[in-house]
């Protein structure tokens, strides 16, 4: 498999390797306007509902924004509701080790436009709402840039942007309608999927950036040309966020399939040592993992990995796996929205425990600590009004047992990776 990668810095600074999908034309002193994008990119040509749907199962699209639901699936129910729907498109991000939408949105725009554009006409949808992160207000820029660009073209559909408050939860797709309702940007506990009651109480289609760019893709270079791109079980192409919550961060397009080893190592990484795949909510693989695993879904699943948002932690040389997860906790229990339980209580136990891991010196003390870790990741799970207790404590397990063997280093007072 070759690389078929493309690199996009985060504040777009870019260069084409080979065959990029999404972010193909897009390079050094590439233009994101409309002009450029429409040399590339046909305008999309109406469809409707059952022609999107037919389009999105046949290239397995799912979501982008980390839960990666089917995409058609989610379409249907919008539809099978009869009632009058809405659309908001996402790309608030919020983790701050998520660059990719942001990126997309910095340096083709108009792609995600297109396809929310597509989805909107099917739907009948006249005003899209679109949420950009209230922390990098570069993004809200460009994308207010590429909407004012479109005002001559087709004027059924209107878009508005709404600007987050930013914060790790201030991009999950609740609190980002809590805002759009003119609340508190904060996740609230909802029974019903977004899809049956969201916006309004309508059906709402909850759509990632990077989702509605593969919508748009499909829709005008075909199936059968889109599934060049990746394997026959995940066609396509996922934008990666590699490293992006530190300085020499980017932005990256790969297809499915690609050995994660090959990935690292064409980024600067050395896949010899642990990597925290899927984010701060993510997953850790041991290096004899990573060497062995490619960008797919059901390889990853062997591990107990998901890809999420796409976000790639590397660690790098002189990181210890433990402190950097401590780092994470600690900041994952400041980004609470203090409402709930586990995560006014218990979040900050968990953190504290988590950063006294590394220096503990003692067999028993390490054994004891351990078991609280634990006990502490089982309380918080499930308690809390969204996921981010449950993220939290499975980013904190999955620390437990990818380094056991490290722990006991650490007792002995040193680490095999710094
Ligand atoms: S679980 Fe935590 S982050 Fe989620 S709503 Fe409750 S307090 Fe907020």
């Amino acid at each position: 498999m070759s690389h078929q990668v493309l690199e996009a810095g985060f504040h777009g600074e870019v260069s084409v390797l080979d065959g990029p999908l999404l972010l193909r034309g897009v390079g050094p002193g590439a233009n994101p306007g409309l002009h450029e994008h429409r040399r590339l990119w046909n305008e999309p040509a109406r469809a409707t509902v059952e022609q999107l749907i037919e389009r999105s199962w046949k290239i397995g699209l799912t979501g982008r924004g980390g839960a990666a639901f089917p995409f058609a699936r989610k379409l249907q129910s919008a539809v099978e509701s009869g009632r009058k729907r809405e659309l908001v498109v996402n790309c608030s991000e919020g983790e701050p080790a998520s660059a990719k939408d942001s990126s997309l949105m910095l340096t083709a725009p108009h792609l995600v436009l297109d396809g929310a554009q597509l989805l909107a006409e099917a739907l009948e949808i006249g005003h899209v709402h679109i949420a950009v992160p209230g922390e990098r207000p570069n993004v809200a820029e460009a994308v207010r840039v590429a909407i004012r660009e479109r005002r001559g073209g087709r004027k059924a559909v209107h878009f508005e942007t709404h600007v987050t408050s930013g914060g790790f939860v201030g991009g999950q797709a609740r609190a980002v309608l809590e805002m759009l309702s003119g609340r508190e940007n904060l996740p609230v506990t909802a029974k019903t999927p977004e899809a049956f009651a969201g916006l309004r109480g309508r059906p709402t289609m909850l759509c990632n950036a990077e989702t509605l760019a593969h919508l748009a893709a499909v829709s005008d270079l075909g199936a059968e040309v889109y599934s060049r791109w990746g394997t026959a079980a995940e066609p396509g192409t996922r934008l990666l966020s590699i490293a992006a919550d530190g300085p020499g961060g980017l932005v990256l397009e790969a297809p499915y399939g690609v050995p994660l080893g090959e990935l690292l190592t064409f980024c600067g990484y050395d896949p010899a040592r642990p990597l925290l795949l899927g984010g701060y909510h993510g997953t850790w693989l041991a290096p004899h993992q990573v060497t062995s695993c490619t960008l797919s879904s059901a390889d990853l699943a062997r591990f107990g990995a998901r890809l999420g948002a796409g976000v790639l932690l590397p660690m790098l040389p002189g990181d210890c796996p433990l402190t950097y997860t401590a780092q994470i906790v600690d900041y994952l229990a400041q980004q609470r929205a203090k409402r709930c339980g586990p995560c006014t209580n218990g979040l900050p136990a968990l953190a504290s425990a988590c950063k006294r891991l590394p220096g503990v010196r003692s067999r028993r003390e390490s054994g004891d600590l351990t078991a609280r870790i634990r006990e502490l990741a089982g309380l918080v799970t499930g308690r809390g009004a969204c996921n981010h207790p449950d993220g939290t404590a499975r980013l904190v397990g999955s620390m437990l047992d990818t380094f056991g063997a490290e722990i006991e280093n650490h007792v002995d007072g040193y680490c095999h990776y710094v």
